[in-house]
């Protein structure tokens, strides 16, 4: 893969992706092909308006047009290499990338409305303890292409539309290790969903952080949190040693927010090791003086990990939101979802690959 988002694999494959230019750098693209320059704009509605995935599909074009531009650009839609449906009607998708690399996409019903939850990375190499995506090991970051035709492609079929989903950078990978890409994707996607509607989590990596800030069409921010110091941050996730706590809060403090804006604090109730009640504490204690709400997620136990990663039982986890709460916060605890599929957060793999291993860590209790 070059810088110019060129597919070149092992096919031989050399065209340009259309997907995940923004307007001015598909208008750079395209300036030696067309004819016109509103051309441009036909070409972005008929990928994102219409949900077009082939060139020759946009018959609004010319054939000869349309087979110049077949000559040197592609729509790189990638293959459903699985589709499963839950009972409560989630919906996973793993698709298989250009190079062979799989990544997956969660599509969750919420109201009236549906979440979807993109990848940014196939693979992670943060080895947080508790994400199977961290246990499977690193991989490669996503084009801007890649992270947009997740959204095209759950969305796919007669009544395309991509307005009406909200986003959450919350599948495999950590986004802000991935800014260029990461950055042009919200470019594209913006331009059809509010930004408020779209969430960035990541694990606390503070120059992205800092990037994110300069950024005029900000989305919204949440921080996986897990843990109320760094001692216990550190254990289960190595890269608190890099970015510790209190660097953190320091860089949350600076990022402006808007005035009903809040970050999201996301935090893995884990049973045993973060889940008392002076935990809830410190937590409230650290965040206190920020824009901030918190999201509880009792932990996904897998067979990937150190079985001692288990959720607390339920009285256990609603005690922690009521004390989070008496302290002053908003908390909500995340709903269980397409657990029956293996969609649920964490449980996101590339399947085709290699476990790191991480499984016997000495995880401190
Ligand atoms: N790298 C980013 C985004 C991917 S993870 C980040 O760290 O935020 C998305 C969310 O799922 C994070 O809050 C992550 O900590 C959480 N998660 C990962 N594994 C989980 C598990 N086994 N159980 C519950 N939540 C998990």
């Amino acid at each position: 893969m070059n810088s110019n988002g060129n597919v070149g694999n092992a096919g031989g494959e050399q065209r340009q992706d259309l997907l995940g230019l923004p307007r001015r750098k598909l208008a750079a693209a395209l300036e030696p092909f067309v004819d016109r320059p509103y051309r441009v704009e036909q070409i972005f509605r008929a990928l994102y308006e219409r949900g077009v995935t082939q060139l020759d599909s946009m018959t609004e074009l010319g054939k000869d047009l349309r087979q110049h531009l077949g000559t040197a650009f592609t729509i790189a839609m990638p293959e459903v290499a699985t589709h499963s449906v839950s009972e409560d009607g989630t919906e996973k998708y793993l698709f298989r990338l250009s190079d062979g690399a799989t990544i997956e996409t969660v599509d969750i019903p919420e109201g009236r409305r549906r979440t979807l939850c993109v990848s940014s990375q196939a693979g992670c190499a943060l080895a947080c303890r508790f994400c199977v995506t961290g246990f499977w090991g690193g991989g490669r970051n996503l084009t801007a292409g890649e992270i947009v035709a997740q959204v095209l492609a759950a969305q796919q079929g007669p009544d395309f539309r991509i307005e009406g989903v909200n986003i959450v950078f919350m599948g495999m990978g950590e986004p802000l290790l991935n800014l260029d890409a990461l950055g042009d994707a919200l470019e594209v996607l913006t331009e059809r969903i509010s930004r408020r509607r779209i969430t960035v989590s990541t694990a606390g990596v503070i120059p992205g952080i800092e990037a994110m800030a300069r950024w005029a069409k900000r989305p919204r921010l949440a921080i996986s949190l897990h843990a109320p110091d760094d001692e216990r941050r550190t254990s289960i996730m190595p890269i608190n040693q890099r970015y510790p706590l209190k660097e953190l809060m320091e860089a949350l403090h600076r990022y402006p927010t808007e005035p009903r804006e809040r970050i999201t604090f996301e935090y893995i109730l884990i049973d045993g090791f973060n889940d008392a009640r002076a935990d809830a504490d410190a937590v409230a204690k650290l965040i206190r003086d920020l824009p901030a709400k918190v999201n509880l997620i009792p932990m996904n136990p897998d067979p990937a990990l150190d079985p001692k990663l288990k959720p607390p039982p339920a009285t256990r986890v609603e005690a922690f939101r009521r004390r989070l709460i008496s302290r002053g916060l908003t908390a909500t605890v995340r709903k269980r979802k397409g657990d029956d599929v293996s969609a649920a957060c964490g449980q996101l793999r590339a399947t085709d690959r290699e476990p790191r291993g991480f499984r016997r860590s000495n995880l401190r209790f």
